[in-house]
């Protein structure tokens, strides 16, 4: 593995630059931050010798008395190795300062002050750096435009295709033979065509064999061959036939026959989602038909439906499925759906309207047991109905008939969701319950370790200060005054603490629990709260528990045990649940599923660089079976400083639908704006629980593998703890049998779940699909970005079981295959040295070699293997939105008055080329954004924004930016606000100097360059690609 030169570096923080040096990460070298200094550790046995529970005085919060063992205390293992030390984070890190050690043994062994009661100051409110005003966008933005940024800085030299003479601009012409974007590479000879003449054929054409004078150097691992040979030159003429437009292209050739290939002449992202933005934002996308291809996720649209579903809630890889498996074989084109099954709608559309089918339950097919919707039909004068599934036919029961118009339509059709909506929902009856009983309310557990650490990073603090306001906002069903989700509160270090919250009480009483490999909840009323009655007891409790534990030098910590609690809190109270742990360093306490650090880096880029990745053994596995199986989902907020095994741990949240937050060298000052607002999302998010997922398809295919933050017990249902509206699913699709062209492919997900006010429902999604004989029909109806989530979401899973090589190398061929296809069935004959794609998978090679050498997949040393396996979690839940942007982020030149319609301006191609000594730009990826600073941009703008003389003088380890009263500061906060509305997550802010120590880091995610570990440019991989879609044709 070639080691990356451009690196930052691998040790401390540069020379005076302090510590935490803006989001870069520089492990600590000291183990002493982690672990006081020579502190015993507590034993869990020491407590209260004769029991495990603790009872406190009523009224009086009691706490916890150890004598601590005369050894142990040291964490040789928690220690990563020094190899370990160079990975950067997405956070910043942080080496206190010495002053923030605890005195040793001072006061150890004593009792831990007991809260008073009453007369707590009331919680005041956390103050971090003022939100930026959400203020409409300025106007006459008063900084120079950048000299060379005409045209909001991006001078696409790739022309659009010409519109297609008829159907929807920029999409290809139903019926019609597709579109083509090929590589105009050479004047070369033109190629007779055998072909019709294509309508909005866009061609540019690679040719490898054309005298070149194309020298880059190749990437590393690919053939320096496929570098060669390669110029810029004329499309080849298209044919001649009826209702050819001529070729848009200029003739590049003809004045510099031999000039380097250009970058820009390459098919670009920026492009594609501007032409889709014009061509498609103003259009209503109605549901209704088969086998529509939405507007790309990046464009704004509205959607209406009529009888399929949106494809905010389903998009597809093609929406016109090959007839038979032997054509999809060839092609190798995935059928796969991206599903999303609780999405919240954008305003204008309606959710999901909801039937109550009454005692009888919904109407379903007797044989499939598929549910009643708009493509079942109804016959015998409206007596019977048949399924549009398996076509077995049912009768209507008696309460459900009605009469059919001469179109053999039911007259009450528009009056019924089920019949006339894609998207629609069921109240279930007690069938559809565990145990045939009507499910309670689901409850929020909140488990915060206050361990030496956590209190020393100031999260618990924080956290305590704010969370009584953040349960304000707990979910609530439409017409709901209060939320009916239940609370309760456990801390733990190596020992757990439960907290009696009855609203009989004036204070609440902790009980402690010290035997943790036998865990047990040990109170049965109480634990589990109404926020409303037991408001007083719970934020005296949140006052007390940073006072409480405020001199702990507990450092051992468990995990496993409070999982296992919280398992058994929600089923003795017979509801589903959902754990937030908050939780700082490897469990490495006495207890089950404690663990070690495995991080080893050698094993990076090995064959066995997999078992990184893999969890360190099926404990935790077994313990996620455990929740689901109660309903209990859990999300992990880390604040690790060190090796924390994300690997193992993580299961916890992948298999229940929950979701990890990382916070590495979590400072209160940086960080816990971001932390705060990223629970306020958690917290009051759209979400349902003890949800099963089920995809019945029509016959001929069958749903074969379902990825995501799932879990599965048998091969068709989809298990979920919890789902909530950012998560969601791929179904991959497989052909039993050859489909029938004329009736086209139909899928019917149904989800069961108990919504947060504890009724029991499902919701149903459908949607209508088409088949083809044809390669052109399938080549027409593809999404790349929904391919390029499943490629991703599949490679992830894989990613303990195979070597990560593999992984790529399956990549690279299975892409390579399905363009060579294109190339083979649709578009030949042609040029042996074009490269010719099909017009919406365009952007595959671009986007593909993206995902390649993204860290969650590329063999880096330069990232922790936490951070890894943290990415490799977050991607399993990510939407087709999300990876849009994760793998291509955007690039925004900040300092020009070309925006769109939402006052953001508009993006250039993710590469250095674009970077202007005199202009800003704002970077993002949905989890990480970057403003780059040009050496040359005018001191006004640093002064008005920082309040800084000079770039040199900007504090970059701001958590978030300052406020101004001025336009530069009001519109920098405008955008970085606005975009980070559109996210799931907190961005972290980093800011980069050009040429400073951090700007390497910034450039790895200039997707289109070279990657500092050798990663392909884009120019380079599309030769890579194409000449392997050339042997492959040859
Ligand atoms: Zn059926």
């Amino acid at each position: 593995m070639m080691q990356p030169t451009g690196y930052p570096p691998n040790q401390g923080p540069p020379a005076g630059q302090g510590s935490g040096y803006g989001g870069y990460p520089n492990m600590p070298q000291s183990t002493g931050y982690n672990q006081p200094p020579g502190v015993p550790s507590a034993s869990a046995s020491m407590y209260n010798g004769s029991g495990n529970v603790t009872y406190a005085q009523p009224g009086v919060l009691q706490t916890t008395k150890q004598m601590p063992p005369a050894t142990s205390g040291t964490m040789p293992t928690q220690q990563p190795p020094p190899s370990a030390m160079n990975g950067y984070h997405y956070q910043p890190q942080y080496q206190p300062p010495m002053g923030q050690y605890p005195p040793s043994h001072t006061g150890y062994g004593q009792h831990v002050s007991t809260a008073p009661l009453g007369g707590h100051p009331p919680p005041s409110h956390y103050s971090a750096a003022p939100a930026a005003p959400t203020q409409p966008p300025q106007q006459g933005y008063g900084a120079p435009p950048p000299v060379s940024a005409g045209g909001g800085g991006y001078r696409p030299n790739y022309s659009a295709p010409p519109p297609p003479t008829s159907g929807q601009a920029g999409h290809p012409v139903p019926g019609g033979p597709p579109g083509t974007a090929g590589y105009n590479q050479s004047p070369g000879p033109q190629q007779p065509s055998m072909q019709p003449p294509v309508q909005g054929m866009q061609n540019m054409q690679i040719n490898n064999n054309a005298s070149a004078s194309y020298a880059a150097p190749p990437p590393s691992g690919l053939p320096a061959s496929s570098m060669s040979g390669i110029t810029p030159g004329y499309p080849p003429k298209p044919g001649a036939g009826p209702g050819m437009q001529p070729s848009p292209y200029p003739n590049p050739n003809a004045a510099a026959p031999t000039k380097r290939l250009d970058p820009d002449a390459m098919p670009s992202p920026i492009q594609v989602i501007e032409d889709d933005r014009m061509n498609r934002g103003t259009e209503i996308f109605k549901t209704q038909g088969r086998g529509l291809v939405p507007p790309l996720v990046t464009t704004k649209f509205v959607v209406e439906d009529q009888g399929s579903a949106s494809p905010r809630f389903i998009r597809c890889t093609t929406y016109n499925l090959p007839a038979t498996s032997d054509m999809a074989k060839t092609c190798m084109v995935p059928m796969s759906l991206s599903i999303k099954p609780m999405a919240r709608l954008p305003q204008g559309e309606a959710p999901p309207l909801i039937v109550d089918p009454g005692a009888e339950g919904p109407i379903r097919c007797k044989r499939c047991k598929a549910y009643m919707c708009p493509q079942f039909s109804f016959t015998d004068g409206g007596r019977r109905f048949q399924c549009v599934l398996c076509n077995a036919i049912t009768e209507t029961p008696h309460n459900y008939f009605d009469h059919l118009d001469h179109m053999n339509q039911r007259v009450d059709k528009f009056n019924r969701p089920e019949l006339c909506r894609g998207s629609y929902e069921f109240v279930a009856t007690k069938d559809y319950c565990r145990n045939d009983k009507f499910p309670n309310p689901p409850a929020f557990i909140f488990a915060i370790d206050v361990s030496y650490n956590a209190i020393k990073s100031g999260f618990v603090e924080l956290l305590c200060r704010q969370l009584s306001s953040l349960l304000d906002h707990l979910p609530r069903e439409g017409n709901q005054e209060h939320s009916s989700v239940k609370v309760g509160f456990i801390t733990y270090n190596s020992i757990l603490h439960f907290y009696n919250l009855n609203s009989s009480l004036a204070q609440p009483q902790m009980m402690v629990v010290s035997d943790v490999n036998d865990v047990f909840v040990p109170l049965q009323d109480g634990f589990l709260v109404d926020l409303q009655q037991s408001r007083h007891v719970i934020e005296s409790l949140l006052t007390q528990i940073p006072e409480m534990f405020k001199d702990t030098r507990e450092t051992e910590l468990v995990f496993a045990p409070l999982v296992q609690a919280a398992v058994q809190a929600v089923k003795s109270a017979e509801c589903a649940g959902k754990l937030f742990m908050f939780h700082t360093s490897l469990p490495i306490g006495e207890a089950p599923g404690k663990l070690k650090n495995r991080d080893d880096r050698k094993l990076i880029g090995t064959d066995k660089e997999k078992t990184l990745f893999a969890p360190s053994s099926n404990f935790y596995e077994k313990l996620a079976k455990d929740c689901v199986t109660q309903a209990l989902s859990v999300d992990l907020f880390l604040f690790p400083n060190q090796y924390i095994d994300i690997a193992s741990i993580g299961q916890i949240s992948q298999l229940t639908g929950g979701q990890i937050y990382k916070y590495n060298f979590f400072r209160a000052d940086i960080d816990g704006d971001r932390f705060i607002k990223d629970l306020a999302h958690d917290i009051q998010r759209d979400i349902v629980f003890d949800a099963v997922l089920r995809a019945r398809t029509s016959t001929g295919v069958r749903p074969v593998e379902f990825i995501g933050a799932l879990h599965m017990t048998n091969t068709t249902d989809v298990e979920l703890a919890a789902i909530d509206c950012d998560k969601s699913i791929h179904v991959q699709l497989k052909h039993d049998d050859k489909i029938q062209e004329e009736y086209g492919a139909f899928v019917q997900v149904a989800l069961l779940y108990t919504s947060v006010s504890g009724q029991r429902r499902l919701r149903l999604h459908n949607i209508n699909l088409s088949v083809c004989t044809q390669y052109a029909d399938l080549y027409r109806s593809c999404e790349t970005d929904v391919f390029m989530n499943y490629l991703a979401k599949k490679s992830v899973n894989l990613g303990c079981q195979i070597a990560t090589a593999k992984i790529r190398e399956d990549l690279l061929s299975q892409a390579s295959v399905i363009l060579a296809m294109y190339r083979k069935h649709v578009a030949s004959p042609s040029s042996p040295g074009q490269l010719i794609l099909p017009e919406c998978m365009k952007l595959l090679p671009v986007y593909l070699n993206c995902l390649l050498k993204n860290d969650a997949i590329h063999s880096s040393h330069d990232i922790s293997t936490d951070d890894r396996a943290y990415l490799r979690q977050l991607i399993l839940s990510m939407d087709v939105d999300e990876t849009q942007l994760f793998f291509y982020p955007k690039l925004l030149p900040l300092l020009q008055s070309t925006t769109n319609d939402d006052g953001i301006p508009l993006a250039v191609r993710c590469s250095e080329d674009k970077l202007q000594d005199n202009q800003v730009f704002i970077l993002e990826n949905g989890v990480s954004m970057f403003l780059w600073i040009g050496q040359a941009v005018d001191p006004t703008w640093i002064q008005n924004v920082f309040g800084a003389q000079s770039a040199a003088q900007i504090d970059i380890d701001l958590g978030s930016l300052l406020v101004f009263d001025n336009d530069d500061s009001r519109n920098l906060r405008e955008v970085v606000s606005k975009l980070q509305a559109g996210r799931t997550r907190q961005m972290k802010l980093t800011i980069v100097r050009q040429r400073d120590k951090l700007e390497p880091w910034f450039r790895h995610f200039l997707v289109e360059d070279r990657g500092a570990g050798g990663a392909a440019s884009y120019v380079d991989f599309l030769c890579h690609m194409h000449k392997e879609i050339r042997t492959l044709l040859s």
